[in-house]
């Protein structure tokens, strides 16, 4: 089966949730059969260039963008949310529908220059992914692309990203 197939099979779809109206698309089952994660895992980074780093964003990105990087021969990053990051940081505000979130980054991580792919589970509105490589950029980093396994057409995040490269493995 190809990736894209995997995540259709398995992706759990749970209706109201996190709040009433919401469709949430919950990768966990896809994380836990072998074949997925293997097959999901490459192709997030089979789209993109050479690449010498890969972000992971909390918590769905740092599973996929770890396996992603052990399958590319890269390490990882941690891109989190608030105050779990000891020591320097710097921090990237975004607005969310309801409210503003932030995300953090230790840029002594980034090496000046280096080639980076933003990994995700899912790209909504983009604002998470946008704000994860304004976060690189401002840390020295290049960023090569960003690569998320499931892309929500209608909310058109793609634009949020100010054509960075963008690749999905399915969209809905
Ligand atoms: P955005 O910033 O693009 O609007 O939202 C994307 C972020 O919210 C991602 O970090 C993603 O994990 C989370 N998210 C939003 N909707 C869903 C959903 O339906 N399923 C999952 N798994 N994550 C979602």
């Amino acid at each position: 089966p190809t990736a894209a197939e995997l995540v259709d099979r398995l992706t759990r779809v749970q209706q109201d949730f996190p709040i009433p109206g919401i469709l949430f698309r919950d990768l966990t089952p896809v994380l836990a059969d072998p074949l997925a994660l293997r097959t999901v895992a490459s192709a997030l980074i089979a789209q993109h260039g050479p690449i010498d780093l890969i972000a992971g964003l909390e918590s769905r990105g740092f599973l996929l963008g770890a396996a992603a990087a052990v399958l590319a021969g890269t390490g990882v990053l941690a891109i989190r949310k608030p105050g779990k990051l000891p020591g320097d940081i710097l921090a990237e505000d975004y607005t969310l529908e309801y409210g503003t979130a932030r995300l953090e980054l230790h840029p002594a991580d980034v090496p000046t220059g280096s080639r980076v792919l933003v990994v995700d589970d899912l790209l909504a509105t983009g604002g998470t992914a946008a704000a994860a490589c304004r976060l690189l950029e401002r840390a020295g980093a290049v960023v090569a692309g960003v690569a998320v396994v499931i892309e929500l057409v209608d909310l058109d995040g793609r634009q949020a990203l100010e054509g960075r490269p963008f690749s999905t493995v399915r969209q809905y």
